[in-house]
């Protein structure tokens, strides 16, 4: 869709229609799933333009144009999962190249940068990105990525995209950023400058638990290119049906968003005045260290939520996620049901124990994903748990 219908149009009206035109066959107005490999072609070459599905397919086409319009940008690609995605941005570097990373990051995005690129000569180096003076410290000539989480998973600090952008201008490094927590709903990291826009459709994009998928979205052409042809050429592509469902979740996607900030401040209200609970994280406290940033970049404050326990004992942590009844003890997050975790047993178990703790990650740590459930149910689940 054209840049100026996009600029013309509301979010939710950009998430129910970017993309999805009615099958201009049968006037079906839910984009088909397009379950075929191959494209029949009248002569050699005389094709409607798809050749081959893993090349491109016309239902993932609507949702690489719906992300694309969502989040402000020219071009979109959809991959099988968020780690596709990231892969798909690693394998355009070359032996030699330099990261710098946030330090308080996805568990599974830390382990392919260190664990599967490292070994090939790609190096990162991982810093507090909530001061700029760090990344930019941290660069060297072959530095050509920086790749920021904000708000961070699970410690939901807050990076500052335009100053990041600000201070590495002029060098010949790219901006990413994975929005997978804010959703393009709360925050579109393009318009702040950023180069590329990577997301887990697993989480708030998909919206249901019922699908793993990534995305990239840029408007930097040339890039758009590299990556489009490293998806075709390494195929970590998702399938149709993948695509439709991430399609009916995002048309969900800023009702949905709504309601989880709500009910995250809801069970933030509750958890302060809890006597058990040490302290909380949220982007949306006013004592959170990067709150006045937030409120800056992001137009509300999202579904997640951190918080440690008084005395700080991991045994306590394990205890309390395995009581919750109404909070489901799961890794993801994202989806309409409310879940519980302890990441450091669980999802952010690849990062060594030293380098998390440098990051302020505690072992008594629990991250929420609120859930669109009703608030006071939610409160009193997390009170029987917290009091039992
Ligand atoms: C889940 C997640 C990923 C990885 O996505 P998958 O779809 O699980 O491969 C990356 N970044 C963040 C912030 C995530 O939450």
């Amino acid at each position: 869709m054209a840049s100026e219908d996009r600029e013309l149009r509301g979010f939710s009206t950009r998430a129910i229609h970017a993309g999805q035109a009615p099958d201009p066959s049968t006037g079906a107005i839910m984009t088909p799933v397009y379950f075929t490999s191959t494209y029949v072609q009248a002569a050699p070459g005389d094709h409607q333009g798809y050749e081959y599905s893993r090349t491109g397919n016309p239902t993932r086409t609507a949702l690489e144009e719906n992300l694309a319009a969502l989040e402000g940008g020219r071009h979109g690609l959809c991959f099988g999962s968020g780690l596709a995605a990231t892969d798909a941005i690693l394998k355009t570097m070359r032996s030699g190249d330099h990261i710098v990373a946030c330090n308080d990051l996805y568990g599974g995005t830390f382990r392919i940068f260190r664990n599967v690129y490292e070994p090939f000569g790609i190096r990162s180096t991982f810093v507090d990105a909530s001061d700029p003076a760090n990344i930019t410290a941290a660069m060297d000539e072959s530095t050509r990525l920086i790749w920021i989480e904000t708000p961070t998973n699970p410690l939901l600090n807050v990076a500052d995209i335009s100053a990041i952008v600000e201070a590495v201008r002029g060098r010949d490094v790219k901006v990413v950023v994975d929005n997978t927590f804010a959703t393009p709903y709360l925050q579109q990291p393009l318009a702040l400058g950023a180069d590329l826009v990577v997301h887990s459709m697993t989480k708030y994009l998909g919206g249901h638990s019922d699908v793993v998928g990534g995305a990239l979205i840029t408007s930097d052409s040339e890039w758009a290119e590299r990556l489009a042809y490293v998806q075709n050429a390494a195929g970590g592509v998702p399938g149709p049906m993948d695509c439709f469902l991430v399609l009916r979740g995002t048309k969900t996607l800023a009702v949905r968003m709504d309601r989880h900030e709500e009910n995250a401040r809801r069970v933030v209200g509750f958890l302060q005045e809890h006597p058990r609970v040490a302290r909380v994280h949220y982007p949306g406290l006013e004592s959170h260290p990067g709150h006045e940033i937030a409120a800056r970049q992001m137009s509300g404050f999202g579904g997640m939520v951190s918080f440690v326990l008084v005395g700080e004992e991991e045994q306590d942590a394990r205890d309390l996620v395995s009581r919750t009844r109404i909070f489901s003890l799961a890794e993801s997050l994202g989806g309409v049901e409310s879940l519980i975790e302890h990441p450091v047993s669980m999802t952010h178990g690849a990062i060594p124990r030293e380098e998390r703790l440098k990051a302020g990650l505690s072992d008594a740590l629990i991250r929420l994903s609120v859930g669109i459930e009703d608030a006071e149910d939610l409160i009193e689940d997390l009170g029987q748990a917290l009091d039992a």
